[in-house]
């Protein structure tokens, strides 16, 4: 038994111990909880993005494999040269590292849309793409969505212009964003208008691509990057470009490694209501400047 005066020390003993116990953990376990809570969504949630270059020296084409982390599920986009791209696909198939729901193609040119009849050889797949490609299941309409997987949300965005039935797709996945150009958008350049004009260019870029988020990395549909450099130099300069030459002179591969933010600096093509250049090209309304900057792009 304890007399009362030591009941009541041991009590206060016992009480200033959890006080100080309390005040040297608390921090340190907060600290703990905010850091896994706010890491968690982020390993969760990013797409993951696989670039297969094909015709390297010639076309300097990609097709890309983009996969739902979550469910495993993937589409093939553009994947134009089947004996380049199967053994990939094979490979995460068989081991079951994917499931492959989906060939997606910008736009019927035969680099981009010419392996889909290889390819549903192997695997039975509906392709979504602009209307002339080949053996297109689904052509989803401007602005229409879909999702891959459980987390990514997939935009439709239509921009002719290099061909009547190109589309550029938005992938978004939580705080990552990306957007697959095919040969509208390059990283510094842009595809050429073979079915359609400045207008059409002028508004795929400075409209539809330009409103994305500034953050959306771009994976376009060819490795041009150099010869773009080596034209937007002549036109004007920069610290973008120049940061932009210095990085591929260095890099063999530069998609992914800009965003539609960096295009604004960067790219001619999105710069023409840029004082200096209309200057250069003698005009000022931007579908001339786009014309203009075009005509002497296929020249040089
Ligand atoms: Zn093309």
């Amino acid at each position: 038994m304890h007399s009362l005066p030591s009941r009541i020390l041991l009590s206060c003993f016992l009480m200033s111990f959890l006080a100080y116990t309390i005040k040297q953990f608390t921090p340190r376990i907060s600290a703990r909880f905010i850091a896994r809570v706010s890491y968690e969504p982020v390993a969760s949630r990013a797409m993951h993005i696989q670039s297969i270059p094909m015709w390297e020296g010639t076309g300097n084409n990609y097709a890309y494999l983009v996969t739902d982390d979550k469910s495993k599920e993937s589409v093939i986009i553009d994947p134009a040269n089947p004996p380049e791209v199967l053994p990939v696909l094979k490979e995460k198939t068989d081991s079951g590292a994917i499931k492959l729901s989906k060939i997606i193609n910008t736009h019927h040119h035969h680099d981009h849309a010419g392996g889909n009849t290889e390819i549903l050889k192997h695997y039975k797949l509906p392709i979504v793409g602009g209307k002339d490609c080949s053996q297109v299941t689904t052509t989803p309409s401007h602005k229409s969505q879909f999702n891959i997987g459980e987390s990514i949300k997939v935009t439709a965005l239509h921009t002719p212009c290099h061909t009547q039935d190109s589309i550029c797709f938005y992938f978004e996945d939580g705080s990552e964003r990306a957007v697959f150009t095919g040969d509208t958008l390059f990283i510094g350049g842009c595809g050429r208008f073979f079915e359609g004009n400045a207008t059409e260019m002028h508004k795929a870029l400075n409209e539809v691509l330009a409103s994305l988020p500034d953050d959306t990395k771009v994976y376009p549909g060819h490795e041009y990057t150099k010869g773009n450099v080596r034209f937007a130099k002549k036109v004007l300069d920069n610290e973008a470009i120049r940061k932009l030459d210095e990085f591929s002179q260095a890099n063999k591969e530069t998609q992914g490694k800009f965003t539609i933010g960096d295009e604004k600096q960067h790219n001619v093509f999105m710069r023409v209501s840029d004082p200096n250049i209309q200057q250069l090209v003698g005009q000022n309304e931007p579908v001339e400047v786009m014309k203009s900057l075009r005509e002497m792009k296929d020249r040089s």
